[in-house]
């Protein structure tokens, strides 16, 4: 199949058209803060503003509250309801490359490692159409991770801006058989191609903050009981948990109970390593001091995660660095590693 195209003015009518199919998700702003959220069926106005969401699209696949189960306390003891099957076709538009490799990083844990019965369902009916970047952030790395900012094999579908239209690539299977049965889409020319390819170029060497991973691999464990190097790094964090919960692929959860007069429900939410009162396993969080808690982060990403699963799990988004609010750099800290212990 050939690439296809179709112009900016349509996207509105593309996105009503996949509306009566999937519940699609958009980028979208309530009170300054920028998310994925269902589409409204009004325009595509986001086009106008959108560089990429404050909070990542995880929460589309793993909520930051959700029920695990019901349950009802009688004489005989508990009565336990599972929550309905999520099983419904949903499709989120405008997918950065670097959100759409992260929910790749978070399948490790949430299918690979443990088949999670909540990501999954939504996590299998959850279609791709990605977005080339064509202004990275400042605080954007993305490349440093073998990521691409307008090119992805994590979606199903990806569009280039090509000025008045839209580039539009096939990637997967089912992204294929969407665009086959999509109207308003026509063929791409080689002009079309050749522009898009120009777009893709220009936009990767927009993205300008590096870091060297192969040197952080060998520098990471090495220092792992270097204190003097994690007290430095974590003196100016405030510990507020906001670069876990707004990073893509951070999964860490907290499981509570909540009961009223006989009835309640189990709600799993989103942790933070970054938290003084995270993981207070039988007695204590081990991880008391505020160095080990950063420490902990940073070894989790570059080095944990890639010796479970061989992935960094980190997709250089930058969200960290741009939404802490003392400045903490993840890549700074990263290229300070020092080379003798
Ligand atoms: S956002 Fe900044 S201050 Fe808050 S926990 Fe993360 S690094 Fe620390
Ligand atoms: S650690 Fe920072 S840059 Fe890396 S994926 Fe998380 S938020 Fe993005």
């Amino acid at each position: 199949m050939t690439n296809k195209k179709i112009t900016k003015k349509d996207i509105a009518k593309l996105l009503s058209q996949w509306s009566r199919e999937f519940t699609v998700f958009v980028p979208s702003m309530e009170s300054g803060v920028a998310a994925m959220a269902r589409w409204d069926g009004k325009d595509a106005g986001f086009l106008d503003w959108y560089r990429n969401t404050i909070v990542s699209p995880k929460s589309i696949v793993f909520p930051d509250l959700e029920e695990m189960f019901s349950f009802q306390k009688d004489k005989e003891g508990y009565h336990i309801e599972l929550p309905a099957s999520d099983e419904h076709k949903q499709l989120i538009f405008g997918i950065r490359p670097c959100d759409a490799r992260a929910l790749n990083i978070l399948d490790a844990p949430f299918k690979d490692a443990y088949e999670d019965p909540y990501y999954l369902p939504k996590r299998r009916n959850t279609v791709l159409v990605g977005l080339g970047c064509t202004k990275p952030c400042d605080s954007c790395f993305c490349t440093s991770l073998g990521i691409s900012p307008s090119e992805s094999t994590d979606v199903d579908i990806m569009l280039t801006d090509i000025g008045n239209q839209f580039l539009i690539e096939p990637v997967s299977e089912a992204g294929k058989e969407l665009i086959d049965t999509t109207s308003r889409v026509e063929e791409a020319t080689e002009t079309d191609e050749a522009r898009a390819k120009e777009v893709k170029e220009a936009s990767y060497h927009k993205v300008t903050r590096k870091i060297d991973t192969e040197d952080i691999k060998k520098k990471l464990l090495p220092n792992f009981d270097n204190q003097n190097y994690w007290e430095k790094i974590a003196a100016k964090c405030v510990s507020c948990g906001i670069c876990t919960f707004l990073c893509p692929t951070c999964y860490c959860f907290d499981i509570n109970d909540e009961l009223v007069k006989g009835q309640g429900a189990r709600f799993r939410s989103w942790d933070s390593c970054a938290f003084p009162i995270y993981t207070k396993m039988p007695m204590e969080n081990p991880r008391e001091e505020k160095w080990r808690r950063v420490r902990q982060k940073v070894n989790h990403k570059y080095g944990f995660h890639p010796m479970n699963f061989d992935i960094i799990a980190c997709t250089g988004c930058g969200r960290c660095i741009r939404l802490c609010p003392v400045n903490w750099d993840i890549t700074q800290a990263l290229n300070s590693l020092p080379a003798k212990v």
